[in-house]
């Protein structure tokens, strides 16, 4: 099948070299250079950025802190209007987005227009109603003194994001923020930058004043961790590895500055064996495939129970061997290439250990695709809980299978790893199923589904998994609202 043409807004923006950062709603081209943007499917370079390095930052952060005072004394009504406005003209440019992200990614185009691009946008929506229904001052009814909780935007937000759900994640990111009347100064991925770059430019275009929304990328040492530093940022928010995560807790931790980290995960899917088999391969196989298995969400080790462990992975092998790998810009790819060369060496490279340390691979045959495409077929790999594919996340298109006897195993088992962010129980006995969801320690527990998003829904996790707040529910806005107390003794 013919790949998607790219519709002329896309191709012009592409064109550009290099394509510019946006600060104070206007085109910045960074101190750091230029940086290629390569497509997944092809290995060649789709597009030039340019990068930025400290000297950026501190611009950027100078505009959104200048922006501040006018953009936090707007009334609520009115800034929320401006946030529709802003997701209106995203709606507009939907496809656009939706392309810019599957190029760049690498990821299905369906996936892009079906999930990516319009739950952003909603995550927009979402913060802009409530942010006009949930009140700054609470009454506080204390015998003896008239109190009153007022909260407050902080200021200046910081944001550092990933690169496998780039414009998703930075909309979930910045939707409360920008609502609740804080600036933001955003560092995107070097290696899927497009899509968050052209959202910038319609940010300005929508008539977001200028300074509340700043886009820059860079690498992490260049560009990443200045912003935390940056004393004019008042709050930090970092979506990504667990290594960094801490890295930037810690630079947090010194200045005294809340900190929201989202990090890996290495969740669990826990089949019973009272399932249908059969529809519960295809809805794990599918969740397997989603994003290349480039999810911190995903279920990475599959418990079986025993009696039906061999039907289990026979019907799910038949599922996985029929997705159809492309190109992500091909209407009918199901999955796509992993998103950089680097990433599929680090795939490559846990693939081996794992089968070092004794775990059989199931189809044994190499599921790296040779050519210039970073493809991988997916794949599923069985043998012990000291593997090391059982224990790390590998972040691509591959679950560890194994067995398990009876509830009680299930449960040690799957908490038996430091992460905490999401796994799923798949059984026909929903009494069985909230028992089991209630005692396996991770941020979210879904039954008889993975992935399971909705705004209203938190999200987030806890242990290595992440820490301060998670995101897509009131709770999250709030966290973007200092609190201030007020009283008065009667
Ligand atoms: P990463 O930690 O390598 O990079 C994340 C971001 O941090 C990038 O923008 C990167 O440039 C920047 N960075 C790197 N070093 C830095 C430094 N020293 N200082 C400041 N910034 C720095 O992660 P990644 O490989 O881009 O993304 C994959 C990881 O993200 C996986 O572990 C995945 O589970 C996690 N993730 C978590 C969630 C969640 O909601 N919990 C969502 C998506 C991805």
């Amino acid at each position: 099948m013919p790949l998607v043409t790219l519709l002329d807004p896309a191709t012009a923006f592409l064109s550009q070299n290099p394509i510019p950062m946006t600060i104070a709603g206007r085109a910045h081209t960074g101190a750091a250079g230029i940086g290629d943007v390569f497509d997944p499917a092809t290995g060649e370079v789709i597009a030039r950025v340019s990068l930025a390095n400290a000297t950026d930052v501190d611009t950027a952060v100078k505009a959104a802190h200048a922006a501040f005072p006018a953009w936090a004394a707007l009334p609520v009504r009115e800034r929320a209007v401006k946030i529709q406005r802003f997701a209106d003209l995203l709606q507009k440019n939907f496809e656009v987005l939706a392309q810019l992200e599957s190029l760049d990614v690498g990821k299905a185009i369906a996936a892009a227009r079906g999930f990516d691009v319009p739950f952003g946008i909603a995550c927009f929506r979402y913060f802009a109603d409530l942010s006009v229904n949930i009140a700054r001052d609470v009454p506080l009814p204390i015998a003896g003194i008239e109190a009153r909780q007022h909260r407050a935007p902080y200021g200046v937000c910081g944001f550092i994001f990933p690169w496998n759900f780039p414009l998703t994640l930075l909309c979930w990111g910045i939707g409360p923020a920008l609502a609740a009347g804080n600036t933001v100064v955003i560092k995107v991925s070097e290696v899927t930058p497009l899509a968050s770059l052209y959202l910038a430019k319609l940010a300005h275009e929508a008539g977001l004043p200028p300074g509340v929304l700043n886009v820059l990328v860079g690498t992490g040492a260049a560009c990443g961790q200045p912003i935390a530093e940056h004393p004019l940022v008042k709050r930090m928010s970092f979506t990504g590895s667990t290594t960094v995560g801490k890295l930037i807790g810690e630079i947090c931790g010194r200045r005294l500055i809340p900190a929201k980290l989202e990090l890996g995960g290495k969740g669990a899917a826990v089949i019973f064996d009272d399932v249908d088999v059969g529809a519960t391969a295809a809805k794990l196989a599918s969740a397997l495939s989603l994003n290349t298995g480039q999810n911190c969400c995903m279920a990475t080790r599959w418990f079986v129970q025993e009696n039906i462990h061999d039907a289990f992975v026979s019907a799910v092998s038949a599922e996985l061997a029929r997705i159809k790998i492309g190109p992500g810009l091909d209407e009918s790819t199901q999955m796509g290439p992993l998103a950089s060369a680097e990433h599929r060496e680090r795939v490559r490279g846990y693939y081996r250990k794992g089968l070092d340390g004794g775990a059989r691979a199931i189809p044994a045959e190499n599921p790296f695709i040779s050519g210039n495409g970073y493809f991988v077929r997916p794949h599923l790999l069985s043998g012990t809980d000291d593997n090391i594919c059982f224990r790390e996340e590998v972040f691509g298109p591959t679950a560890f299978v194994v067995k398990f006897r009876d509830e009680d195993e299930a449960v040690r088992r799957v908490n038996a790893v430091p992460y905490g962010l999401a796994n799923s129980i798949w059984t026909s006995d929903l009494v069985r199923a909230d028992r089991v969801a209630t005692q396996l320690v991770a941020g979210n527990n879904w039954i008889n589904a993975h992935n399971v998003f909705s705004y209203g829904l938190p999200y987030g996790g806890v242990n290595l998994s992440g820490v301060g707040g998670g995101v897509n529910s009131p709770e999250a806005y709030l966290d973007y609202l200092r609190p201030t107390t007020i009283a008065r003794p009667l």
